[in-house]
């Protein structure tokens, strides 16, 4: 059976930047098991896995516009320290989240503190980097009904998770 829009494939995967650091390896833990064609892996990887089989292996790189995105300066913005809702003194790597007036959620790392203000940066910390996949595909199957509804995986055990 080969990977294609609602299949489940199982893979192990380790990602190197271009300096061919290692960002992470699915062999620290248990393989990664990913519902086909939602978009849930980066648009490169999964165009590369498309069509492929148990047993495979390959490598893909993946540029910015098809990984994580280009990195963008209009993200980088100074925001008043008196706005962090945080119990200690905000610092340069500290990671928040805070809803929007839409109610839209945001992610960001604080890159710097510049007087009474933060400089913090919402891009995705592998913005603008060209991935390097290398790639074992270790077991395909139909997904069932109920994981399509519901838009992912739920695991062998019939476990049923926590959604969104
Ligand atoms: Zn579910």
């Amino acid at each position: 059976m080969t990977i294609a829009k609602n299949r489940v494939a199982t893979i192990h995967y380790v990602l190197k930047n271009d300096a061919g650091e290692v960002l992470e390896d699915s062999h620290d833990g248990d393989p990664m098991e990913y519902l086909h064609g939602l978009e849930e892996l980066v648009t490169g990887l999964e165009k590369a896995l498309e069509g492929r089989k148990a047993g495979d292996t390959f490598s893909v790189t993946v540029p910015p516009a098809e990984g994580f995105g280009d990195y963008d300066e209009d993200l980088v913005e100074s925001v008043p320290l008196d706005e962090f809702d945080s119990e200690e003194p905000v610092t340069a790597g500290m990671e928040f989240s805070f809803e929007d007036d839409e109610g839209e959620i945001h992610n960001v790392v604080v890159k710097a503190i510049e007087g009474d203000e933060a400089l913090v940066d919402e891009n995705h910390p592998l913005a603008g980097q060209t991935l390097h996949y290398a790639v074992e595909v270790l077991s395909v199957r139909e997904a069932t009904a109920e994981e399509i509804e519901h838009g992912h995986v739920h695991d062998a055990h019939g476990h049923h998770h926590d959604h969104d």
